[in-house]
């Protein structure tokens, strides 16, 4: 039975001849749209806004919209823009989400479209993401005949986001408390990420290994960690610095903490489980002959697994009270468990996956190692079947070789045509299975 019903999902029931129609159709399209696109893309990409402040970009992505005759909701977890597209027959619904914000980095390619923004980037493709999406709607506008059922798009705000300068919920996670995954309810959510390094299933060294434009990368199951913040402040007492024993000193119980911190992972968890505790930020102390009433550490934790993560969260606790009360300080520690790690279904990705490599060939779809990034994809891949996946960017002859979230980082504009199509294969032949 279960395998019946995988067949059904994986089916479709156009013609391998209807398929190869529609197949060349879009692709004569989007290569007509491209140029128009790199052009949305390279306004974006130089008009780069940081989460929950995205004007801007919801503005230029309302007015497509509308332009091209969708139904059109603003201000949707703020600055969020939701639109449905009807097909030309009814049936199910189907989403795809692109999210609009951009990072504090100071960008240091020298690109015509660099940012004009100072001290903000599209450091991690985002403006990609949104033109694949405007792409789409574009795209299956013109050919609404070939869409049965309907299209949610969710442009989503604050992804980027950070708990530190947020409090409540942002994001995808208030997108889908504010109902856009109802009326109508999709039956699947789609999403793609820019991405130019990767580690392919089939290698094993940490080398370099690009995901070149033109090619799509996935995993079936976990694709990324759960991804938490937390803040621990360590309290000591103060004194003269020549007298040490009469206080508490914050700095030296607070060395021991975060070294004692990485013995979870290195000797008191299962080394299968995937764990980084990473500490980013130190401060404390007023001046060198005090010795330090206080010190604050901001960090990161990444898992895969959620009962483990509580797990985790415990053995911090104890690690904390243990080395504080054997001193004479104490702790407090806010943490936060802020996006879950995205479950792709497997069943969704078994079936979209042939699309994508008739389309691009079979070589050029890679199977991926999640990675201990976070993403807050996965809170829409809650509540319908999700399937995130990546489209590559570096091209070494162009220079564009840098990672995400740093200063160089740049997309191959041919992935534009990438990501437009493999949406429009996946919402398409996802919309046929019924
Ligand atoms: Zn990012
Ligand atoms: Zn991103």
């Amino acid at each position: 039975m279960k395998h019946f019903s995988l067949l059904l999902l994986g089916a479709c029931p156009l013609l391998a001849a209807d398929i190869a129609t529609r197949d060349a159709l879009f692709a004569k399209s989007t290569e007509e749209m491209f140029p128009a696109l790199v052009e949305i893309r390279r306004d974006i990409h130089s008009h780069p806004e940081l989460s929950n402040e995205e004007v801007r970009t919801a503005a230029l992505v309302a007015k497509k919209l509308t332009e091209l005759g969708l139904e059109v909701k603003t201000g949707v977890a703020k600055h969020g823009v939701v639109a449905l597209l009807k097909g030309s027959s009814a049936g199910p619904c189907v989403a795809v989400r692109a999210d609009m914000d951009a990072l504090p980095i100071k960008e240091l390619r020298s690109v015509p479209y660099r940012s004009q923004n100072p001290g903000v980037m599209h450091a991690c493709g985002h403006d990609v993401h949104v033109t694949c999406a405007l792409g789409l709607a574009e795209l299956l506008s013109k050919h609404r005949d070939q869409v049965h059922g309907s299209v949610k798009f969710l442009f989503q705000p604050a992804e980027e986001a950070m708990p530190a300068t947020f409090k409540g919920d942002w994001g995808a996670k208030l997108m889908v408390a504010e109902g856009v995954m109802e009326n109508p309810k999709p039956v699947a959510v789609f999403g793609l990420h820019t991405t130019a390094l990767v580690q392919p299933a089939d290698t094993t060294d940490d080398g370099v290994h690009y995901l070149k434009a033109g090619q799509i990368g996935f995993t079936p199951g976990i694709d990324n960690a759960n991804s938490d913040r937390f803040h621990i402040i360590i309290r000591g007492k103060m004194a003269h610095g020549s007298t040490p024993h009469k206080g508490v000193d914050a700095i030296a119980v607070s060395a021991e903490a975060i070294m004692a911190l990485q013995m979870i992972k290195s000797r008191q968890t299962n080394t299968r489980q995937p764990l980084v505790i990473s500490i980013g930020t130190i401060s404390g102390g007023d001046r060198e002959n005090i010795i330090a009433e206080k010190v604050e550490l901001g960090g990161t934790v990444r898992t895969y697994d959620s009962a483990f993560r509580d797990g985790v969260i415990e053995q911090m606790h104890r690690i904390l009270k243990g080395i504080t009360d054997a001193h004479g300080a104490s702790y407090e520690m806010e943490y936060r468990k802020t996006y879950p790690s995205i479950l792709n279904d497997p069943k969704l990705v078994e079936a979209t996956l042939p699309s994508f490599q008739r389309l691009f060939g079979a070589e050029n779809v890679v199977k991926l190692i999640p990675g201990m990034g976070g993403e807050d994809f996965s809170f829409f891949a809650q509540v319908v079947p999700g399937f995130y996946f990546r489209i590559g960017v570096a091209n070494e002859e162009k220079g564009i070789t840098a990672g995400g979230h740093t200063p160089m980082f740049d997309c191959d504009e041919e992935s534009i045509k990438t990501g437009v199509q493999a949406l429009a294969a996946a919402v398409c032949d996802r919309l046929d299975a019924k």
